[in-house]
C-alpha cells in the first residue's frame, strides 16, 4: 500500500514538473518582449505589414477621439474602402471606437500626441493582426502659421493624428469642401505616410520624391502631393478625395499592395 502511494506521488511529481517546464519555456518566449514594441517604432517600418499579407491578414483601426470630435462615418467608410483597395487583408479589417479625455492643454505639440496615444491606445498587433491608432485631436497643432494649417501627422509605425478641430473650424468658415472629405482626404494621406510613401519605408520604383517637401509627391492631383493636406486655400479648393497617382500606386504595389 505504501509503496503504491509514493508511485502515485511520484508521477504527479513528474507531470507537475513537466507542466512547469512548459509553462516556463512560454514565459521565457513572450515575458521579456514588451507587447506593445511592435507599435513604437518610427515611421514607415510597418509599410510592409500593411500592405502585404506576409505578417499579417488583419487590420483593427482603434480610433481614438474626444467628444464632439468624432469623425465622420461617411470619411471612416472612405477609410476603409481605400484599405480594402490597397492592402493585402485576406482576414478583414475591424474598428473599434476608443473615448479620449479633453486634452486642456491648448495647442497639441507631437511629443503631447504621443503621451496621449500611450494613456489611452488600448490595441497592439496581436498574432497575425496589425493594429493601427487614429487619434481625433480636440486642439490645434503647435506648428501650425498663417496660412499654414496642420491637419494631421502619421508619427510612428501604426500611428497618426488628425486635427479635429482645425477641420472643424475650417469647414465652418469657408466654403469648400464638406468637413468629410477633408477628414477623409487627411486620413488617407496620413495613412499613404504609414504605408511608407513617399520613400519613407516604401522604395521608390520611379524618383517622384518633392525635394523641398521630403516624404511627398511631385504629382499635384496625386493625394501625397504636400499642399494637398497643408494649405488651406489649397483644400477650400477641394472638390473630392484625391487618390494615389500613378507613382505612388506603383510604389505600393511594388511593396506588397494591390
Ligand atoms: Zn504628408
Ligand atoms: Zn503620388
Amino acid at each position: 500500500m505504501k509503496k503504491i502511494i509514493i508511485k502515485l506521488m511520484l508521477v504527479s511529481f513528474t507531470l507537475l514538473a513537466i507542466t512547469s517546464c512548459s509553462s516556463d519555456s512560454d514565459t521565457t518566449n513572450t515575458n521579456p518582449v514588451d507587447p506593445k514594441a511592435g507599435n513604437q517604432r518610427p515611421l514607415g517600418a510597418s509599410a510592409n505589414d500593411f500592405l502585404s499579407d506576409i505578417a499579417y491578414n488583419s487590420i483593427t483601426l482603434e480610433i481614438g477621439y474626444i467628444d464632439g470630435y468624432r469623425p465622420t462615418q461617411s470619411a471612416i467608410n472612405n477609410l476603409l474602402q481605400m484599405l480594402s483597395n490597397r492592402t493585402k487583408k485576406p482576414d478583414g479589417i475591424s474598428i473599434i471606437e476608443t473615448p479620449v479625455p479633453a486634452t486642456n492643454v491648448g495647442t497639441l505639440s507631437i511629443d503631447e500626441v504621443r503621451q496621449i496615444e500611450d494613456d489611452n491606445r488600448t490595441i497592439f498587433n496581436e498574432d497575425d493582426d496589425l493594429a493601427v491608432w487614429v487619434f481625433f485631436a480636440d486642439n490645434n497643432s503647435n506648428e501650425d502659421s498663417g496660412n499654414t494649417a496642420k491637419l494631421g501627422t502619421a508619427y510612428r509605425n501604426t500611428s497618426c493624428v488628425i486635427y479635429e478641430k482645425t477641420i472643424q473650424d475650417i469647414t465652418q468658415q469657408f466654403t469648400g469642401p464638406s468637413r468629410a472629405t477633408m477628414e477623409a482626404t487627411t486620413m488617407l494621406h496620413e495613412f499613404g505616410h504609414l504605408f511608407g510613401l513617399v520613400d519613407l519605408g516604401t522604395e521608390m520604383v520611379d524618383d517622384h520624391e518633392d525635394t523641398e517637401n521630403s516624404g511627398h509627391c511631385t504629382e499635384e492631383d496625386c493625394l501625397m502631393y504636400f499642399q494637398t493636406v497643408a494649405n488651406i486655400s489649397s483644400m477650400v479648393d477641394l472638390n473630392s478625395i484625391p487618390d494615389f497617382g500613378e507613382f505612388c500606386l506603383a510604389d505600393l504595389r511594388a511593396n506588397g499592395g494591390k
